[in-house]
């Protein structure tokens, strides 16, 4: 069946949008700043205009469901944001918190509205390009400002009882002492993420840039630790799910001079042996701005398909 699904991907940045044929191809999208609903006295109001207005413009006349991931928890009924940690209004509180955005914007727009967690489309978009589908387990970590998991078992999104599972960047590491930003102490961002990267910039090289900290300091203590922090909670995934594949990506990673035959040892040096007996891919997830768009569109696909069957 031809239809457009309308995919759209909401970070803590950028708000992106785009229509997505069947051949999982963005024919016309959009960009703009994510402040646009944080400073929207009707956040959700604004995001259906926005949905509209993208419709409208295009004349799109076949959309067969509108599709958003966002950067948050999602509840099982794939409807309800749990909380918007990284996006806030001027009071300081979350956008979205346990918001139900599906049934306004379905009520709104009358068709079919997906909400799924902005790193679960990822995989899935990265499971279509790498043909993992049909693979019995795939993890997909991504390290950008923080940490975000997604677990596919044969295909279809690992959730937990509540939708709260695998909010890795608050894993605990053991005997953690670091203040993290979700309150806790010795969370996995504290160790292993953009921030903490940031914070160590900050402390041991004052004035350079980010962007090529690993190429002048890769080899240095700070940075070999942190490389370290980071494959460890990678081991952790792998030695729990024995995965066939891990999908790794994210800001973090994409820096040049991130020394990925260095981590990938590390990950694999620190997984049970158990699992490593049978051993998994690892797979680098290279950048690209588009993922989230054709995953959302991915995801509807999957839940137009089971409520038609
Ligand atoms: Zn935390």
């Amino acid at each position: 069946m031809n239809r457009t699904i309308i995919g759209l991907d909401i970070g803590g940045t950028n708000l992106r949008i785009g229509a997505v044929n069947d051949n999982k191809e963005i024919i016309v999208s959009r960009i703009m700043d994510s402040d646009i609903l944080s400073k929207a006295e009707r956040p959700l109001e604004k995001l259906c205009s926005i949905i509209q207005a993208f419709i409208d413009e295009n004349r799109l006349d076949d959309v067969g469901a509108v599709s958003i991931g966002v950067a948050s928890s999602v509840a099982n009924d794939f409807e309800t944001v749990i909380c918007t940690t990284n996006m806030r209004n001027d009071r300081g509180e979350p956008v979205f918190e346990h918001t139900n955005v599906a049934a306004f914007l379905r009520e709104q727009l009358r068709i079919p509205v997906y909400v799924n967690n902005d790193t679960s489309n990822i995989l899935f978009c990265d499971a279509y390009r790498n043909k993992l589908e049909d693979r019995r387990l795939v993890i997909g970590i991504y390290i950008g400002t923080g940490v975000g998991a997604s677990v596919l078992i044969d295909g279809k999104l690992f959730k937990g009882a509540n939708g709260a599972a695998l909010d890795l960047g608050h894993v605990p590491f053991y005997k953690g002492e670091d203040p993290c930003i979700c309150s806790k102490k010795g969370c996995c961002e504290c160790y292993a993420s953009g921030w903490k990267l940031e914070s160590l910039l900050e402390e041991h090289y004052p004035g350079e840039s980010i962007k090529r900290i690993f190429l002048d300091h890769g080899d240095e203590p700070p940075l070999e630790e942190f490389v370290y922090s980071c494959s460890h909670v990678f081991s952790v995934m792998a030695t729990i799910f024995d995965p066939n594949a891990i999908v790794y990506g994210g800001g973090v990673i994409d820096l040049d001079g991130f020394p990925r035959d260095r981590f990938e040892a590390l990950v694999k040096e620190n997984t049970g042996l158990d699992v490593m007996s049978y051993g998994f891919d690892l797979i680098y997830s290279s950048p690209d701005n588009e993922k989230g768009i054709i995953g959302s569109a991915i995801f509807a696909e999957q839940m137009l398909d089971k409520q038609e069957a």
